[in-house]
């Protein structure tokens, strides 16, 4: 069985993995890590929420970023203020062992919180699209640091109407970036999409879990419209 010393994090973030209490990596989170780790990798992986992502692209990603400089240089971006919230909550807790500094940034919340927030810098940066396009027009956020950006549920940022806001954000980010797209579904526009801002990507595939998760029971029961 794998463990996460042979996937090749440190020593450090191994211990503050145990810390968390996983004894061993989920299967995206094998096949994730090793490659992510490689750097200058971009990755388009088919992984759901609950199978362990965060963590596989939260982990290789803080031991590349090492050193705690206060600039942007990691951007994750997700659909949703709640999702955004909870990748902010993963990195405050990865990113503690090495320093680095996080914010999340999202729409229907304080602009002036989040300048607050950024204005020392950060390291890792969590936002959706369209609050971060409105901080980058206020110039309150700089991009042109970003060596990693990370794409969570770009499926649900389709669904959400993000699309012309990421292509905009690709723009401004530098072309020189490791770029990781995470999707639970792969419909035409999220493979065309992947193929505008990726390079040469390697694929992980999970296979998708037809059980429901353990504790849950699931039970169908037909009624009449009324
Ligand atoms: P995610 O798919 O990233 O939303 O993660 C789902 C849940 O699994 C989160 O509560 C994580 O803390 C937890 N988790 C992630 N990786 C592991 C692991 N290797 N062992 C045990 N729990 C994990």
């Amino acid at each position: 069985m794998q463990s996460f010393e042979t996937l090749g994090l440190s020593g450090e973030i191994v211990d503050a993995v145990r810390k968390l209490g996983f004894e061993t990596p989920t299967p995206v989170q094998s096949k994730a890590i090793p490659v992510l780790l490689q750097g200058q990798q971009d990755v388009v992986a088919l992984a759901q929420t609950g199978t362990g992502k965060t963590a596989a692209f939260g982990l290789p990603l803080i031991q590349l970023m090492d050193e705690n400089d206060n600039t942007t240089r990691a951007l994750v971006l997700a659909p949703t203020p709640e999702l955004a919230a909870q990748n902010g909550d993963s990195f405050r807790v990865y990113g503690k062992f090495l320093g680095l500094s996080t914010a999340v940034v999202f729409g229907g919340a304080s602009m002036h919180k989040q300048k607050q927030a950024m204005f020392r810098g950060v390291d890792v940066l969590v936002a959706t699209p369209g609050r971060l396009l409105d901080h980058v027009s206020q110039r309150s956020i700089r991009l042109d640091k970003v060596e990693i950006l990370v794409l969570d549920e770009a499926d649900h940022m389709l669904d959400m109407g993000f699309i012309h806001d990421l292509r905009r954000i690709a723009t401004i980010l530098p072309r020189a970036r490791q770029t990781l797209f995470f999707s639970a579904t792969m419909p035409p526009q999220i493979a065309t999409l992947s193929r505008e801002l990726l390079r040469k990507p390697a694929t992980i595939n999970i296979e998708r879990k037809s059980a429901p998760a353990t504790g849950i029971t699931q039970a169908l029961y037909p009624v009449p419209q009324t």
